[in-house]
This record gives C-alpha cells, sequence and structure tokens, in this order.
C-alpha cells in the first residue's frame, strides 16, 4: 500500500476502518489492514469523507472586489456592470494569480474538484476562458477542473457571443452554459436555449445554465429548459444553477415545474451564500430568503447541491471557497436542521455534487479515485457545526494538504 489510514469513521458507515490505497485508488477498506503503507496515517476515530466538490464557483471573477467600486444596490443587475470595465482589462497572468489563490484555499479546506463558470462574451471575449484554462494547467496536480462556457450577458442581446461559445468550446471549455434569462423577451429567452442545445449537442457536450436568477416570478425559463431537455434526449445531462424564481412562482405551478424537473433529472445547484445576499433587495418585509426550493425539490427525487458561487467579487464581498461553510449558510437558508437533513446537506458537497457533475470513481470503496478529506471530527453533522479543521487532504492517494490547529485556553492569565 502507498498510503494507509489507520482507524477512520467512513461517512455514511459504522464502526472503524483502516483505508488502503494503492496506484491512487482505494485498494481495500477493512476493519483491520495487516499490510504496512509506505505513508501512514492514524485517523483516531476521525470522519474521512470524500473530498470536497464545489460544483459552481466563477473563477475568472475572484478576488476583483478590491478594484472596482462597490456594489450600491446590493443587486445581481449592478454587480454585472460593475465588471464590464474590469473585464476588458482582464489579463491571462492575473487570472491564473487569482483563481490560483482560490484554488489553493479550495485544496486545503478538502476540495479537489471543482466546476467553474468562465465568462464568454464581447466585453472580455475569450481572455477569461485563456486565464482559467492556464490555471487548470498551473494546478492540475491538485485540482480536477471542469469549465463552462458561461454567456452572461446574454446571446441574442449580444451579437457575436454565440460564435465565441462555439469556439470557447473547441478551446477547451467542456460544458456549455446560459443564462437565458438575461434577454429581451421570453421569445429571445427560448431561443437562447435553443442556441445553446445547438451547440452542446454538435459537440457532444453536457450543459450548465445559470436559470432565473431573480426573484421575480415571470422568470420562467427552468420550465422551457426543462421541455428541451427532454426533447433533445439530455436527460441526467443538464445542471440549473441559481433557479431562485422558483421559490417566487405561485405553489401550483412550481410543483408543475419540479415534476418536469424529475422527468428531465435536471441536477439542480443552489448558491446560497450569493443569493441571500443579492435577491429579495426589492422587498420591504417579509424579504425572501432568494433561493430555490431545495427540499421540495429533494422530496421530489430532484438532484440537488450546493455551490460557492462567488469569492470577494462584485456580487458577493465574502467566500472563502470551504464547502464546510457553504453547507453551514445553506443548512440556515434551506431550513434543514434535522439529522437526516444535516446528512444531505453534507451529501450536497460530496455525492449529490459527483451526481451532478457526472463522475463515475467517486465515494471511499474500493476502485474509486482516492480523494478524500480526513477531518477533525467524528460526524458529518460536528463538521459542519464545528467548520473542523482538515486534519488532511488527499487527492489520488498522496497528501496535498494538512491542517494542524493550536488552540490553549490561559485560566491564571499565564502564557
Ligand atoms: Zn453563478
Amino acid at each position: 500500500m502507498e498510503l494507509l489510514v489507520r482507524q477512520a469513521r467512513i461517512w455514511g458507515r459504522e464502526g472503524l476502518w483502516d483505508v488502503g490505497v494503492a496506484d491512487g485508488r482505494y485498494a481495500e477498506i477493512a476493519p483491520r489492514l495487516a499490510v504496512a503503507g509506505a505513508q501512514e496515517l492514524v485517523a483516531e476515530g476521525r470522519l474521512l469523507a470524500p473530498a470536497f466538490i464545489d460544483p459552481h464557483i466563477h473563477l475568472d471573477k475572484v478576488l476583483v472586489a478590491g478594484e472596482v467600486r462597490p456594489n450600491r444596490s446590493g443587486t445581481l443587475r449592478e454587480a454585472i456592470e460593475i465588471l464590464w470595465e474590469r473585464k476588458a482589462r482582464y489579463t491571462v497572468e492575473e487570472i491564473v494569480r487569482r483563481a490560483g489563490r482560490v484554488m489553493e484555499a479550495a485544496v486545503l479546506t478538502g476540495t479537489t474538484r471543482i466546476r467553474t463558470h468562465v465568462d464568454v462574451d464581447t466585453i472580455g471575449k475569450l481572455r477569461p476562458l485563456e486565464g482559467v484554462l492556464a490555471a487548470r494547467e498551473r494546478y492540475r496536480d491538485l485540482v480536477d477542473l471542469q469549465i463552462v462556457a458561461f454567456p452572461q450577458e446574454g446571446i441574442v442581446r449580444d451579437p457575436g457571443t454565440g460564435d465565441l461559445m462555439r469556439e470557447a468550446v473547441r478551446m477547451g471549455a467542456d460544458l456549455v452554459g446560459g443564462m437565458p434569462h438575461n434577454e429581451a423577451s421570453p421569445e429571445e429567452s427560448r431561443r437562447h436555449l435553443e442556441i445553446c442545445f445547438e451547440i452542446a449537442a454538435g459537440h457532444g457536450r453536457d450543459i450548465d445554465m445559470h436559470v432565473d436568477e431573480t426573484d421575480d416570478p415571470a422568470s420562467r425559463t427552468l420550465e422551457t429548459l426543462a421541455d428541451l431537455t427532454v426533447a433533445h434526449g439530455y436527460e441526467g445531462r443538464v445542471t440549473a444553477g441559481h433557479t431562485c424564481a422558483l421559490a417566487a412562482y405561485p405553489d401550483r405551478y412550481a410543483r408543475k415545474v419540479i415534476g418536469k424537473l424529475a422527468r428531465a433529472r435536471i441536477h439542480m445547484i443552489t448558491n446560497p451564500p450569493t443569493n441571500l445576499l443579492l435577491q429579495g433587495r426589492l422587498d420591504k418585509q417579509p424579504i425572501r430568503r432568494g433561493i430555490t426550493r431545495v427540499k421540495e425539490l429533494l422530496e421530489a427525487g430532484v438532484n440537488v447541491a450546493m455551490g460557492q458561487d462567488c469569492v470577494m467579487d462584485t456580487f458577493y464581498p465574502f467566500g472563502r471557497a470551504d464547502m464546510l461553510e457553504v453547507a453551514l449558510i445553506t443548512a440556515h437558508a434551506a431550513q434543514m436542521g434535522l439529522p437526516h437533513e444535516i446528512e444531505t446537506v453534507f451529501g450536497m458537497a460530496t455525492t449529490r455534487a459527483a451526481a451532478a457533475l457526472r463522475l463515475a470513481d467517486y465515494g471511499v470503496e474500493p476502485g474509486c479515485a482516492a480523494d478524500f478529506v480526513v477531518l477533525d471530527a467524528p460526524t458529518a453533522a460536528e463538521a459542519i457545526r464545528l467548520q473542523a479543521p482538515r486534519r488532511w487532504v488527499v487527492r489520488r492517494g498522496r497528501v496535498v494538504a494538512e491542517t494542524v490547529v493550536t488552540h490553549r485556553l490561559h485560566r491564571g492569565g499565564e502564557l
């Protein structure tokens, strides 16, 4: 064994286990392994979980907040507009630097797989993509990065973006993104969606869109996305992020849309940190939470994951790329506090995100890629409650990060 973890609790299993890794994959998992490991980690009852996944972040935009004017209205619209001028000045080197800092923070907190959206439009053109592709190369020993070509400024209303999207896919973007509600009319939103499906089907790519990121109940592109997913035979291959308007729909219409999402096997990603801050800005009281109907989606059998979305950009001034922080915020925002609900929230950063990313070799099972995090806590609930230190982070059987925290209480005042 190249790596042995001794006496770990494993998320989803009872008891204590030894975990043996060979060739970057789990080789054996048993209560006691008699073999020796080239490297051994003594877990002492800590929780071993599959490494976290952040399925929705914007690495091209991270850490720009200090260099632009503040977002005074606090709305999504102003956040997008502030970025126009900054985006036109991006360079590949600074994108690599900013994205790299956040990818390092992600790995240090237990995340080894990330899906990032990257702006593709006539302002920044393909520069954001060039930067994130370079960052992917620079960090390929630490992070698996999926890239989504994201037409944030619209496609119909931003002529030329459709061609840039096609070029982005040829350059190395893995998925086709979308922002269908950012068009001038329902007809143009539908055209936006159709163009995305054309590009995706033409290049054999999956789809991951920003859908109805607004609390306007008239924003109804999610239903069209579900219809087109079935029409194109894309069931299971489409992800919808944000979908805030779903929470604003009348209950009857929301139920109808959720039924269509289940039939189209669309993966849903909620981004509570950003949406709690940006949505409901025009409400007096009560102010809506601005996040999608997480519990109703889960009850209908729809896969739901969660993402950090933003780190210190024009949309959101906080964020540490730490999925335990996202989990804590999501549990509050979606009101998931029962024991089984907390387990589900933990799954939204692990197994549920893996399903959205369509990863075949994810999980703590023999044969799967040995990507895991050992937490300074015995359970998922305690890990979220305590925002537990990530004692070790392992990717493909190699320790890529470790954290040791020292706390001392001085009762007599001595140091
Ligand atoms: Zn987003």
